[in-house]
C-alpha cells in the first residue's frame, strides 16, 4: 500500500496500524515555502526514526498552480468546506497515480489521523478515485485504537514540529483572523 503522508504529526498516528506500508509526502497545497521544509523535515526525522521508506512528491511551480486551480473558486469558503474536498482530491488523485505507478494494489492518508478532517468526507474522496484509478482506497479511522495519543507522545518525544494550520495561504490567513479576533475580545475585557 501507499499511504499519502501530509506531515509528521499525523505520520506518527498512522504508523500506529501501518508501519510496513510505502509512504508518500506530496502536499503542493503548503505554503509558505519555509513552512512546507519545515513539514518535511519533520516527516524525514520520522521516516529515520523508525526507518520508513517515504518517497517525496514534486513541490514545483507547476505542482502548486495546478494545486491552486482547483481550489480558487471556492477560497474564501473556509476549512471543511467544498475548498479541501478540492484540495484533498489533488493529493489522493496524484497519490492514487503514484500508486498504480509503483504496482501497489491499495492507496490511502495520512489525513485519516487528523482530528481535524471529516472523515466521512475523505472516504467519499477515496472511493472516487478508487474507480477511476482502480486502486483501492484503504479506509480506517487511524486515531483509534489509543494511536493519537501515541502519536502525540512520540511527538513530543522525539521532538518533532507541529504545525498550527492546515496547510494553505488559506487557513493561515484564517487563523490569523481568528487570533486577531480573539485578542481583541480580551483586549475589551
Ligand atoms: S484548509 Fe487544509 S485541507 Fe483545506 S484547502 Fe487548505 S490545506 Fe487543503
Amino acid at each position: 500500500m501507499l499511504i499519502h503522508v501530509c506531515c509528521a504529526p499525523d505520520l506518527l498516528t498512522t504508523i500506529f496500524h501501518l508501519r510496513d506500508a510505502e509512504f508518500f509526502f506530496y502536499n503542493p497545497n503548503i505554503q509558505p515555502p519555509s513552512e512546507y521544509e519545515k513539514r518535511r523535515e519533520a516527516v524525514e526525522k520520522v521516516a529515520h526514526h523508525f526507518s520508513l521508506s517515504v518517497h517525496y512528491g514534486e513541490y514545483s511551480t507547476e505542482e502548486i498552480r495546478k494545486w491552486y486551480a482547483s481550489v480558487k473558486d471556492y477560497k474564501n469558503l473556509g476549512e471543511g468546506s467544498e475548498r479541501c474536498k478540492k484540495c484533498i482530491s489533488v493529493l489522493l488523485e496524484r497519490t492514487a497515480q503514484e500508486a498504480t505507478r509503483r504496482g501497489h494494489e491499495s492507496f490511502s492518508t495520512t489525513l485519516l489521523a487528523s482530528p481535524r478532517k471529516n472523515l466521512s468526507m475523505m472516504e467519499n474522496i477515496g472511493k472516487t478515485i478508487e474507480k477511476k484509478y482502480g486502486v483501492k482506497f484503504f479506509f480506517k479511522n487511524f486515531r483509534k485504537g489509543g494511536a493519537y495519543q501515541e502519536g502525540v507522545r512520540l511527538s513530543k518525544e522525539l521532538g518533532i514540529y507541529r504545525q498550527n494550520y492546515c496547510g494553505c495561504v488559506f487557513s493561515l490567513l484564517e487563523r490569523r483572523e481568528k487570533h486577531a479576533e480573539i485578542s481583541g475580545k480580551r483586549g475589551h475585557m
